[in-house]
């Protein structure tokens, strides 16, 4: 039997980092073993490594399905426009998706992502999940803010989602697009859907969600406008958009909350009451270079204080980043966060978001038995 000995200036464990006296054992195929003191191993054969250890990293957000629109929507034009480009451009020939969602998987896995929350509004990426490359939660999408049509749109999500759940029975949900894109009967169809486990939502990307449900004003009037949305039937909140969908969302044990950009502390506090009284454990999902694409807002530096054990990544689409890259996205928010440690950004990348996906037996951490991927990474920030 052989043994791979790796040493490394910072071993990170999924739980705390540890310094260059300690060596990583595995199998050669990188099932780890134990972690042992360097005094306590053979000194011969340890690959020695300049930079850090980990396990490989949980990407929360993403959309394979919109890879191809690398490049075609151009950044800073604000959410609306954004979403607008987004119907636009989407249309393409199927083998020219696929061959782009093959792609970006390849990507990510040079990248040293081994789990994914994919957001589906199509079966597009089945095939290629199917080759069993990375792990995928999938979270069937559906939208439709006019309320008599819930039943025919969760109808059409429910079909997309047995395509998936027959293959991924475990790893398969169906969630809300954002508050402002689902009606209050369709919320109500996926709150009532029993093998929602995990559900995730768009959340506060731009303040003109929570301006919407405030007061039925503001920017996404152009939106409802421009795909003859009626929206006569909305009566506005007077509370902002999470504080007006959230309940929706605790029939899940895990909500991952998607960019957060205008998420005020009575949000946050919030939130915090709806786990208290639900159970449920939401998690915040950072996609910093996305929200620089797109709005170049960002949330607050007491959103991430006030949940560290909470803060999950995620890089969003291809449509809206320029790579699918979790190192990038932590030396972006090192940058606009300078107070964060590399701890916790290297938890943030793996344990918070196996915890997210309900994952955590088998990724984030290098526990005995673990063999998901162990990644180096050269320093970051
Ligand atoms: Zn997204």
């Amino acid at each position: 039997l052989s043994f791979i000995k790796r040493r490394a200036t910072q071993l990170f464990t999924g739980t705390e980092i540890l310094n260059e006296d300690w060596v990583l054992i595995t199998t050669p195929k990188d099932e780890v073993l134990e972690i042992i003191l360097a005094t306590e191993a053979d000194k011969t054969d340890v690959l020695v490594f300049d930079g850090i250890i980990s396990p490989g990293f949980v990407n929360c957000h993403c959309h394979l399905e919109l890879s191809h629109l690398k490049n075609k929507i151009k950044p800073n034009k604000g959410l609306v426009n954004f979403l607008m480009d987004v119907v636009k451009y989407r249309e393409a020939p199927i083998d020219q998706i696929e061959q782009e969602i093959a792609n970006a998987e390849s990507q990510m896995i040079a990248n040293g992502i081994v789990a994914v929350g994919d957001i589906c509004n199509t079966t597009h990426s089945l095939q290629q999940k199917l080759k069993g490359n990375l792990y995928y939660h999938n979270f069937i999408e559906t939208t439709g803010f006019n309320n008599n049509n819930a039943n025919v749109r969760f109808d059409a999500a429910k079909q997309v989602y047995n395509e998936f759940a027959k293959f991924f029975p475990n790893s398969s949900s169906i969630v809300p697009h954002a508050p402002y894109s689902v009606s209050s009967n369709l919320f109500d169809q996926i709150y009532n859907f029993l093998p929602n486990k995990i559900v995730s939502i768009h959340n506060q990307e731009s303040n003109d969600e929570n301006i919407f449900y405030k007061n039925a004003t503001g920017n996404l009037l152009k939106l409802y406008q421009k795909f003859n949305i009626d929206i006569s039937e909305f009566k506005p909140t007077q509370k902002s958009s999470l504080q007006s969908i959230g309940n929706y969302l605790t029939s899940a044990e895990t909500a991952i909350l998607v960019h957060n950009c205008d998420t005020l502390q009575i949000d946050i506090d919030f939130v915090k009451k709806l786990h208290l009284t639900n159970k449920t454990q939401f998690f915040w999902c950072l996609c910093v270079l996305a929200n620089e694409y797109i709005t170049n807002s960002f949330p607050s530096d007491s959103l991430i204080k006030n949940n560290l054990e909470n803060i999950v990544i995620g890089t969003d689409s291809l449509a809206s980043n320029n790579q699918l890259n979790i190192i990038k996205e932590l030396s972006f928010i090192k940058k606009k966060y300078p107070w964060l440690t590399t701890l916790h950004l290297l938890k943030f990348a793996t344990i918070n978001g196996a915890k997210a996906l309900q994952i955590d037996a088998q990724f984030g951490t290098l526990f005995k038995g673990y063999k998901n991927g162990i990644i180096s990474i050269k320093k970051f920030c």
